[in-house]
């Protein structure tokens, strides 16, 4: 993959960034399962505690194998600085606390994470704290929105599940015009197919439980962007509230980044040929996938990132009836919500992820009952299809 910075490419910094070798000289990063460090007298300890002189005092604030991922994930985003979390909501909520303040606003595409919703609408409002929320793909919208005390834009792009776009270059105009700060929750892309910060955004959100960690085992969050925001502010809370990655997943995590490009990339190549074969298909109405040519953002996918992704959606003729039919006929694809895993999954989001919105907020939102989504994994490709043209076959019985 091509890299537009300096320095080693894309699959070397994901491989190699961040290690430092212990006199043991091992290879492979050390998990370091400690609590606490200790100090060679009381006075390095009292320098250690008051600043003076830089080093660990105690796990919720650093930890060796954490910060290994910290630094790699950084450098993949090419952003400055990098604070890891218990989970990608911890990644959020540490963000706004270190961030915002009783009376500030923010600005929110409609089409994030359902639970970010829950976060920004209920819980960061009871601290005084409101958010209007608009179309992804309305800059008019995002423009009308931002007030004298906006301080935080927040978006997904693509969508999920309707792989919908946002132009983040100008996004990132429109903030830094209002003095706004820009994040983006990179999650469905990940920094080997869409680097934010490279295209104006100010902060990057991961929840390292998805394609991160690749293989749907541990849970974990990330911060990326400058060192002021994210290595004072976050980092600020961060510490003294206590979300933060524990050193054992923060492992798992640094063993995903290692194949992360090779894997985003068979995410891609799996997705588009499944997209491809529904969209001939005459049980499916619509698909959904910004690598198809009739994607209406296919262009803007093309310019701002480096791949489709994996994420698949497509409406069965006939609406829930016949998706549920589909969705019970599989034998590959498991039924869960999660996605950024090897294995394969499948969801009908009216009933699940989106159930919680009335009809007439799914009806605005494009969420129809015909609706499926794929997370397109890693078996090959030919079971995948057989495994949809069962579904497909059941759904039109
Ligand atoms: C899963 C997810 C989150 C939340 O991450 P957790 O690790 O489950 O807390 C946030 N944003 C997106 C886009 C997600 O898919």
């Amino acid at each position: 993959m091509a890299d537009t910075h300096d320095g080693p490419d894309f699959e070397t910094l994901a491989i190699r960034a961040g290690q430092s070798r212990t006199g043991e000289g091992e290879h492979a990063e050390p998990i370091f399962p400690t609590s606490s460090y200790v100090f060679e007298s009381a006075a390095a300890a009292a320098a250690r505690f008051s600043g003076d002189e830089p080093g660990n005092i105690y796990s919720r604030f650093t930890n060796p194998t954490v910060r290994t991922f910290e630094q790699r994930l950084a450098a993949l985003e090419g952003g400055e600085c990098c604070v890891a979390t218990s989970s990608g909501m911890a990644a959020i909520l540490s963000t706004c606390a270190g961030l915002l303040k009783a009376g500030d606003h923010v600005v929110c595409s409609r089409s994030v994470f359902g639970t970010t919703t829950v976060l920004f609408s209920t819980y960061l409002a009871r601290f005084g704290i409101g958010t209007t929320f608009v179309p992804l793909a309305d800059l008019d919208a995002w423009e009308q929105a931002i007030r004298p005390e906006t301080q935080l834009l927040f978006l997904e792009t693509p969508s999920n599940p309707l792989t919908e776009l946002v132009d983040i270059r100008a996004l990132a105009a429109l903030a830094k015009a209002h003095d706004g700060i820009l994040a983006v929750d990179n999650v469905l892309c990940t920094p080997a197919l869409q680097r934010p910060l490279e295209l104006g955004a100010d902060i990057v959100i991961h929840s390292a439980t998805k394609y991160i960690d690749g293989q749907g085992r541990c849970v974990g969050g990330a911060v990326v962007g400058d060192a002021e925001r994210v290595g004072k502010e976050i980092y600020g809370f961060l510490r003294t509230a206590g979300p933060t990655m524990s050193p054992f997943n923060a492992w798992v995590f640094l063993k995903g980044l290692e194949t992360l490009a090779l894997r985003m990339r068979a995410h891609c190549d799996h997705a588009l040929e499944i997209a491809r074969w529904l969209e001939q298909q005459p049980q499916v109405a619509r698909v959904f996938y910004p690598g198809l040519e009739s994607h209406p953002q296919h262009a803007l996918a093309g310019s701002q990132q480096q791949g489709y992704g994996g994420i698949v959606s497509f409406e069965v003729a006939g609406g829930k009836d016949p998706a549920w039919s589909l969705i019970d006929a599989m034998r590959v694809f498991s039924i869960t919500a999660n996605l950024g895993d090897t294995k394969s999954t499948i969801t009908h989001p009216a009933t699940t992820t989106h159930g919680r919105l009335t009809p007439e907020q799914r009806t605005d939102t494009g969420i129809s009952d015909g609706l499926v989504r794929l997370a397109v994994g890693l078996e090959s490709v030919n079971d995948l299809r057989s495994d949809l043209e069962r579904g497909l076959a059941a759904a039109s019985r």
